[in-house]
């Protein structure tokens, strides 16, 4: 007998389960809403044009391609954390955030997992967002903590129970370990309101938690990076301890070149060098260093003044482009096919996704009766939608939910 012959066959990944099948799809009218990456207005990918002068400056300088440092690189890793934290952020300038560059959000939380369990010195569990991205549960068990799930989403209403939510946070025990994503949730498009942020710091606060954020969309929710980092900030501000995955996926649509962050918030300077040390330790045996390409671009948008500035105003036409799609889904629906159903959420939801409130026979009925691709979850990837099909899409799903 072979040697694998005991391998069994695994089940295929949810999302891209779902973009096999759209290729194989023939008719024109075919929608793909499954995967969360930005299209434009004409269904294509889009590669930024700061990045694309970035990557011209880079060219002309014709650097060489020695290896970075186990934790990446420096100028890299500094604006990282100036983006997320603020550039007057008191964590950085007193000396005491330990950074590492890390392989995009998915590397930053694996990353991270494994810092806690190593060190964390309370319960190696992680509570998540019922529901949350499906690559955090896996993600944490590869590093051996274990997951809870904290009440998020309300069917009810779409939208966000706070009140369940907070008494999760309540009842968990103390110095529990919390996942909170930053901003643009996957794949509810809820978030709290900037006050129930501020609630929620509280109750974590009075609990003495520990809070694992995950901010993989910072700018890709209002447009505006300060703006989505209030929570991140907030926390800080509050003196909560705190960890930090950042990605560069979406906001600098560099997916493939999987460039990230993942930072530890520390009490001082000789604390924050102790943390680095054992990052560092963690990370050499994983992938020894980072790729240096996408944090290049990174950098070289980050720190040249005019590229930094074309780079704000992209990630603001791309939030605005999927908040217009937003509205115009939900008044085709109301209006031209007048929909009895509530479809407020669509528009008070954020980010990259809208958590429909479709059901899997719903999802299913698209597929076969109109060539709409998305996950049974009714999970709608925003930024599949162009004015070209939005009507389209809305007439679909009025008619598999009226
Ligand atoms: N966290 C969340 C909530 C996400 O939605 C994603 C991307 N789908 C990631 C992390 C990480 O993505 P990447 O590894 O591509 O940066």
């Amino acid at each position: 007998v072979s040697t694998w012959s005991n391998v069994p066959q695994g089940p295929p990944d949810a999302i891209l389960g779902v973009t096999e099948a759209f290729k194989k799809d023939t008719d024109p009218r075919k929608m793909n809403l499954g995967v969360g990456a930005y299209r434009d207005d004409s269904g294509k990918p889009y590669v930024l044009s700061s990045v694309k002068k970035a990557e011209q400056i880079l060219l002309d300088k014709g650097l060489d391609k020695e290896y970075a440092g186990i934790t990446g690189l420096p100028d890299f890793t500094k604006s990282a954390g100036e983006l997320a934290y603020g550039e007057n952020s008191a964590l950085i300038k007193d000396k005491r955030l330990a950074i590492t560059q890390s392989i995009s959000g998915t590397g930053a939380l694996r990353i991270g997992a494994a810092f806690l369990n190593a060190f964390y010195p309370h319960a190696k569990k992680v509570y998540v967002p019922n529901p949350t991205w499906g690559n955090h549960i896996p993600i944490m068990k590869h590093a051996g903590l274990d997951l809870e799930k904290y009440t998020y989403f309300d069917k009810e209403t779409n939208g966000l129970n706070i009140s369940g939510m907070l008494e999760d946070i309540k009842g968990a025990p103390k110095n529990s370990v919390f996942l909170l994503h930053a901003c643009a949730h996957n794949p509810t498009g809820v978030d709290p309101t900037q006050q129930q942020w501020d609630e929620i710091s509280q109750v974590v606060k009075e609990r003495g938690h520990f809070v694992f954020f995950d901010m993989a969309y910072q700018g890709f929710a209002s447009g505006d990076c300060n703006r989505d980092a209030y929570a991140l900030r907030k926390f800080v501000d509050e003196g909560h301890p705190l960890v930090l995955s950042q990605s560069f996926a979406k906001n600098m649509g560099l997916y493939g070149e999987r460039v990230g962050a993942f930072s530890v918030a520390c009490a001082d300077e000789t604390e924050k060098a102790r943390v680095e040390s054992q990052l560092k330790i963690l990370i050499r045996p994983m992938y020894s260093n980072p790729p240096i390409h996408g944090a290049r671009l990174v950098s070289t948008v980050l720190n040249t003044p005019e590229l930094k500035s074309e780079w704000l105003d992209e990630v603001k036409f791309m939030a605005d482009r999927i908040i217009t799609m937003r509205n115009k889904l939900r008044g085709h629906l109301e209006n031209d096919f007048g929909s009895k159903q509530n479809w407020e959420h669509i528009t008070n939801q954020i980010g990259m996704f809208c958590f429909s409130g479709l059901k899997p026979e719903q999802v299913d009925k698209l597929k076969d009766d109109w060539h709409v691709y998305l996950t049974r979850d009714g999970r709608i990837s925003m930024a599949g939608i162009s004015s070209h099909n939005v009507k389209y899409l809305a007439e679909a799903i009025h008619n598999v939910t009226k």
